[in-house]
C-alpha cells in the first residue's frame, strides 16, 4: 500500500510532494523494496536470467577479443584522443634542442657537414659545460672526410657524454644486371643491417643507441622499442643510456629492464605537447655564432648559461632533411623531438603506464556486468541513460587516470561493451515486450474456453468487413450456430461435459472454415453467447453459405464424437444463415436476419440449416 501511494506521488506530482524527507524516505522505501525477497525473486525470472546469461556471453567474447589484442587501434583512438585534451606538459629543464634547422643549412652551407663542424660543436657544448652530447644522426662521411684523419680522440672521450644512434635499415635484395636488365637474387625487403655512424667513432662515444622508431599501422607514431637486435648486434634505445647516465643509474639489461612496457614490450611514448611549445630550442648556426661571438667578447645571442649542465640533443629539423613522423599530437612531429620526449619522460620519471592486461580484462568484466544489472532491472529510455552514466563515468575516470598519474587503461573496449550490452537488451526487451503485447491483445480478444474471439472483438471485425464490403462490392454472409439442446447435456453429464462439448464443438467449427488462408480471404468465427457461435463468410454467396458451408459444419458436428466419462454424448447443432444487403452499411440487420433464420431452425426440429427469409423462402 505504501509503495502504491509512494508510486503515485512519484509519478503523478514529483514536484509538489517530494519535499527532501520525503524524498529520502522514498528512496529508503524504494532500496528497501529492491532488496527485499519478492524483488529479489521478481528478479530471477526466467527472461531476466536469460537476458543476463547471454550479456555474460556478450562480456566473454568482449574479453576474448581484447586479449587477441585485435582492437588496440580502438584504444589508440581514445589515448590520442586524451593527448589532444590533456594541457601540455613542460619537458625537464635539463633538456635542449640544438637543431640543424633551416637557417643553419642557409648559413652554415649544404648537408652533408664534414665531421669537424660537428667535432666543432662538441666542443663548444663541452666548454660550455653542457652536460651530454646526443646526436640524432650518424656522421655521413663527406668528400672532405674521405681519407682525412678522424674526430680528434679528445673530443670523443667517453667521459665527455657524447651519445651516438645507429639505424636499423632495411636493405634491398642484390641486383645483378645481364644485358642492362635487373635480375633480383633475394626479394627485396627481406634483409635487415645496422646503419652506423664511423665505427671508429661510436668506439669513442659514451654509448651508441638506436634511434628507429616504428610506427602503428595508421601511420601514427606511440612508442619505441627499448632493444633492438639483429644479427647478434643489441642497442638500446638511444634515450635510455642518455636519461640512466643522467640518473646516474645503471642501465640494464633487455631482460631485466623495469620499465613499464605495453603488451607487446614497448616503451609508449609519453607526448608532452606540440613540437615547439615544450622544448628549449636552439638553432645550430645561433650556437655557433654565439660561441664566435663570446670568444671575441661580444654579446652572445645564446648564452653559456642556457647550456650549462644540459643534456643537448643535436638534431635536423630543416624539412628537405628530415623525416618528420606523424604523431597523436602532431601531424608532423621532428624525429629528434620523438628521442627528447623519451630523454624527458625518463628523466622526469613522466612515464606512460599501460595497465595491465589482467587489470584490464578484471575492469570490463566488472563494468560488464554492472552494465548488464542495470539493463536486465531497466528498459529503454533508463537503460539508455544509464549506459550513457556509466560509459560517461568509465570514460571521465580513465581520463582522469590519465591526466594525474599517467596510467593509460582501456577506455574504448569498456565503451564497445557497454553498447553491445546495450543493443542486445534493447532487442531483447523488444521482442519481449512484443511477445507480451500478444499475449495481452489474445487475452483481451479471445475466449479462455474455445479459443474463439470474443463478441466484442468479432464486433469490430464484422463493422470492418461489411465496410469494406460494401466498398468493394462484394459479397458477405453470416452464421449463427446453436447446439441444440445443451441444457440437457449439462444437466445429464455435469458443466465440464458441457465444456468440453463446447470446445470440441468450437474445434469442429474452425476445421470446417476458411481460416487457414491469407487474412483478405479468411472467414472469422467468434463465440457469441454461452453455446452459440458466429460465422462470418468473405466473398460466398448465400447459396454457398448455406449449402455449403453451414451444411459441412451442421454435419460434422453430427458426425462428430463427444465422449465423456465412457459415454458418447450425441450433440446436433442448428445453424441460420443471412447475407449482407445491397444497402446495408451496418451488420446489425444481416445479423438479426440470421438470429430469425436460427429460431426457424429451432422451430423446425433443430439440427438443420436455415436460410434468411427475403422473399419469404426458407431452406
Ligand atoms: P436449444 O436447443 O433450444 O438451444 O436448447 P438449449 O438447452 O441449448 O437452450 P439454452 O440456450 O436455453 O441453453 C443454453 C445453456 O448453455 C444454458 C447454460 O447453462 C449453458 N451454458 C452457457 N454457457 C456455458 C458454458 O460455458 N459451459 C457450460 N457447460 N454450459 C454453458
Ligand atoms: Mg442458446
Ligand atoms: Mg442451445
Amino acid at each position: 500500500m505504501q509503495y502504491a501511494l509512494t508510486l503515485y506521488l512519484s509519478q503523478s506530482h514529483p514536484r509538489i510532494f517530494l519535499g527532501n524527507t520525503v524524498k529520502f524516505r522514498f528512496m529508503a522505501q524504494k532500496l528497501e523494496d529492491f532488496f527485499s525477497r519478492t524483488q529479489r525473486r521478481r528478479f530471477l525470472t526466467s527472461p531476466n536470467l536469460n537476458h543476463l546469461v547471454v550479456c555474460i556471453v556478450i562480456i566473454g567474447l568482449h574479453i576474448l577479443g581484447m586479449v587477441s589484442g585485435r582492437f588496440e587501434r580502438m584504444e589508440n583512438i581514445f589515448l590520442d584522443y586524451f593527448f589532444s585534451k590533456r594541457p601540455a606538459l613542460h619537458a625537464h629543464p635539463d633538456l635542449a634542442v640544438i637543431e640543424i634547422d633551416e637557417e643553419s643549412l642557409r648559413t652554415i652551407g649544404p648537408w652533408p657537414w664534414p665531421r669537424h663542424y660537428h667535432e666543432q660543436m662538441i666542443r663548444i657544448l663541452k666548454t660550455w659545460q653542457a652536460r651530454a652530447v646526443v646526436f640524432d644522426f650518424g656522421f655521413p662521411e663527406t668528400a672532405e672526410d674521405r681519407g682525412g684523419p678522424l674526430p680528434a680522440e679528445s673530443i670523443f672521450q667517453k667521459k665527455d657524454n657524447v651519445y651516438l644512434p645507429v639505424e636499423l635499415e632495411t636493405k634491398t635484395g642484390k641486383k645483378f644486371y645481364v644485358h642492362d636488365l635487373p635480375i633480383v637474387l633475394e626479394p627485396d625487403g627481406e634483409k635487415k643491417a645496422w646503419v652506423h655512424s664511423n665505427p671508429d667513432l661510436e668506439k669513442n662515444a659514451r654509448a651508441v643507441g638506436h634511434a628507429h622508431l616504428d610506427s602503428d599501422s595508421d601511420g601514427l607514431l606511440r612508442k619505441v622499442k627499448p632493444y633492438l637486435s639483429e644479427k647478434g648486434e643489441t642497442y638500446p634505445y638511444l634515450a635510455l643510456p642518455v636519461a640512466f647516465d643522467y640518473l646516474k643509474e645503471e642501465l640494464p639489461g633487455p631482460m631485466s629492464l623495469s620499465l613499464p612496457l605495453d603488451a607487446q614490450g614497448n616503451l609508449r611514448i609519453h607526448w608532452l605537447g606540440k613540437w615547439l611549445a615544450t622544448f628549449e630550442h636552439y638553432s645550430y648556426a645561433d650556437l655557433v655564432r654565439s660561441a664566435q661571438a663570446f670568444e671575441r667578447g661580444a654579446a652572445p645571442v645564446i648564452s653559456p648559461e642556457n647550456i650549462k649542465g644540459k643534456i643537448c640533443l643535436i638534431g635536423i629539423t630543416a624539412p628537405d632533411l628530415s623525416t618528420p613522423q606523424a604523431t597523436p599530437v602532431e601531424s608532423a612531429y621532428p624525429a629528434a623531438g620523438v628521442h627528447a620526449t623519451v630523454i624527458s619522460n625518463l628523466i622526469n620519471h613522466q612515464l606512460l603506464i599501460p595497465a595491465s592486461l589482467e587489470a584490464n580484462t578484471f575492469f570490463l568484466g566488472v563494468i560488464g556486468f554492472i552494465a548488464s544489472l542495470l539493463f536486465v532491472m531497466s528498459h529503454n529510455v533508463r537503460s539508455f541513460i544509464f549506459g550513457l552514466m556509466l560509459g560517461g563515468a568509465w570514460t571521465l575516470a580513465s581520463f582522469v587516470l590519465f591526466w594525474k598519474k599517467g596510467i593509460w587503461i582501456y577506455t574504448a573496449q569498456p565503451l564497445a561493451l557497454i553498447l553491445s550490452l546495450f543493443i542486445f537488451s534493447a532487442i531483447y526487451s523488444l521482442l519481449l515486450s512484443g511477445r507480451e503485447q500478444s499475449r495481452l491483445f489474445d487475452l483481451a480478444t479471445r475466449d479462455g474456453l474455445t479459443g474463439l474471439y470474443v463478441i466484442r472483438h468479432f464486433r469490430e471485425i464484422l463493422n470492418h468487413l461489411v465496410s469494406e464490403a460494401q466498398r468493394r462490392k462484394r459479397t458477405l454472409c453470416l452464421i449463427l450456430i446453436d447446439l441444440d439442446h445443451f441444457k440437457r447435456i449439462n444437466d445429464t453429464h455435469g458443466h465440464p461435459a458441457g465444456d468440453i462439448v463446447l470446445k470440441h464443438s468450437a474445434g469442429i467449427i474452425r476445421a470446417c472454415l476458411r481460416t487457414g488462408r491469407g487474412i483478405h480471404e479468411a472467414d472469422f468465427v467468434a463465440r457469441y453467447g454461452g453455446e452459440e457461435f458466429i460465422v462470418v463468410l468473405r466473398n460466398s454467396s448465400l447459396k454457398e453459405a448455406a449449402f455449403k458451408i453451414a451444411e459441412r459444419i451442421r454435419k460434422a458436428v453430427e458426425k462428430g464424437v463427444f465422449e465423456w466419462e465412457n459415454k458418447i454424448i450425441p450433440v446436433t447443432v442448428s445453424l441460420g444463415v443471412s447475407s449482407l444487403h445491397a444497402a446495408e452499411n451496418f451488420p446489425d440487420p444481416m445479423v438479426r436476419r440470421a438470429d430469425e433464420a436460427l429460431y426457424r431452425a429451432k422451430k423446425t426440429g433443430r439440427n438443420r440449416v436455415c436460410v434468411e427469409t427475403v422473399a419469404g423462402s426458407s431452406a
